[in-house]
């Protein structure tokens, strides 16, 4: 009963009863949980606007600027405090034209897209024999002579799975391909795209080229068309017949311009409980329109905090950072650190960059002195069909940084098992996400802050573990 009039009272005012205020803690979160899960539109409202309204928001470019301008103006609407902008100025590359063919044995067009920092051909392209590999261990391991002034395919087996490990392993082919074939003199390379998918939609990404090795044009065929070369190579080899690209992509670089966080906050009413720092990246890749990567996490974390926000003031200032250039090297995130390591006492960070299906687990790299804390957050989480995993929180590529130097985080694992049927790719639009499971999201990270915002005990960090 208490718990209905607690849920009425969340759900039905924009400002807190005396009761609700003097709820017990986890009561409280329990109650703004339940009201997120049953009707939050904060979260939808801003993935929907900041995709309709601004679109791709790739780093740096004038796209991204007018994302800042759209997230200040909402931020300011929705009545947090401090919204500011973080700049810092980094350089920029942007694609050009993007074509490959199959000139012979089987002549025949092929989907590509640019890595990013991808070298570029001449306007007209170039035209060289493909030689395939497996893997990047396969492309190292082969003699110089067979690669130079050839391009280069490498494939990869990558599979869908709910927690997304598959990432890092299959990604070598974009991230280290480049550099390796570069240093063997090939001509320029094309992988299968990093992705699940089965359309004829490549995935762009970051990679740079290490020390000592020229840029080269590279890019990433769609999968369907990366195994229609993987046949091609098979079948033309069995013939003892070479296969012949031509590949055009004229990307380039415009110099260096600005990017920015937009930071907002959610101040706390006791200044030496800490402050907790929460977001996601505002960037996109250019290909789609950064619904799923990442404009729902920033929607997520916004939401959230702004529940917390609504209900009243928390003990602990809440901090949602939208990150810039996430995708182009994490400029962003230096720039946040440096900016405010000094600034208040950071006593926890959490990163939303999964996309916008459900949480299903909850890690945490809270000290042994938070085991209570921990276990009340657990429980509030479990009714959202979240378990408790066994792996330490280490927050993601914007607010990794604070973690790996000691401050406490909490990872709410979305399911990614349809994250990389999208993930960098013209299929990243709004209508992938599922608005049930966005409010899940919400639900879920709403608890988590209003069990930590307002603990009575000092939150504290597990020891850092070595890098793996
Ligand atoms: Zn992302």
């Amino acid at each position: 009963m208490k718990m209905l009039i607690l849920l009425a009272a969340a759900a039905a005012l924009s400002f807190p009863s005396l009761a609700f205020a003097q709820a017990p803690v986890a009561d409280r979160a329990a109650a703004l949980r339940d009201a997120a899960l049953a009707g939050d539109s904060v979260a939808w409202d801003f993935v929907e606007g900041l995709t309709t309204e601004v679109g791709q928001r790739q780093a740096g470019t004038e796209a991204e600027a007018r994302a800042r301008d759209w997230a200040v103006r909402r931020l300011t609407a929705l009545g947090f405090a401090n919204v500011r902008i973080e700049p810092f100025e980094m350089p920029v590359w942007v694609r050009g034209e993007e074509r490959a063919e199959i000139v012979s044995p089987f002549p025949q067009r092929l989907v590509v897209t640019a890595l990013g920092n991808s070298g570029a051909t001449p306007p007209r392209g170039i035209e060289a024999e493909v030689v395939g590999f497996d893997s990047v261990a396969a492309l190292q391991a082969a003699p110089d002579a067979a690669v130079r002034g050839r391009i280069v395919f490498v494939t990869h087996n990558m599979q869908a799975n709910q927690d997304g490990s598959g990432y890092g392993p299959f990604g070598a082919p974009r991230r280290q391909g480049p550099t390796v074939a570069s240093r063997k003199g090939a001509a320029a390379i094309v992988v299968r795209s990093i992705g699940t998918d089965h359309h004829r939609n490549p995935h762009t990404g970051a990679q740079a080229f290490g020390e000592g090795a020229r840029p080269i044009p590279a890019g990433a065929l769609a999968i369907p068309d990366a195994e229609q070369l993987q046949r091609i190579l098979a079948r033309a080899n069995a013939q003892g017949r070479p296969v012949r690209m031509r590949l055009v992509l004229t990307p380039r670089y415009t110099g260096r311009h600005q990017s920015g966080n937009v930071v907002a906050e959610v101040p706390g009413t006791d200044p030496g409980a800490g402050v907790i720092v929460i977001g996601g990246h505002l960037d996109s890749w250019d290909l789609g329109t950064g619904a799923v990567d990442n404009a729902a996490g920033v929607a997520i974390t916004v939401a959230a905090a702004h529940r917390i926000m609504q209900a009243g003031r928390p003990r602990r200032t809440i901090r949602v950072v939208l990150f810039g250039a996430e995708e182009v090297g994490g400029g962003g995130s230096e720039t946040h650190f440096n900016l405010n390591r000094g600034a208040g006492n950071v006593v926890l960070v959490g990163e939303s960059d999964f996309g916008a299906d459900r949480v299903w687990r909850v890690e945490f790299s809270l000290g042994a002195a938070n085991a209570a804390l921990g276990d009340r957050i657990a429980a509030l989480l479990a009714p959202l069909g979240i378990v408790r995993g066994r792996d330490a929180a280490g927050a993601g590529a914007d607010l990794g940084i604070w973690r790996r130097l000691g401050v406490a985080a909490i990872d709410l694992n979305q399911d990614g098992t349809r994250y990389f049927d999208y993930h960098h790719s013209p299929d990243d639009t709004l209508d992938k996400i599922d608005p049930a499971q966005l409010r899940q999201n919400v639900a879920a990270w709403t608890a988590m802050l209003a069990a930590a915002a307002d603990a009575p005990e000092p939150i504290v960090a597990a020891p850092v573990q070595p890098a793996r």
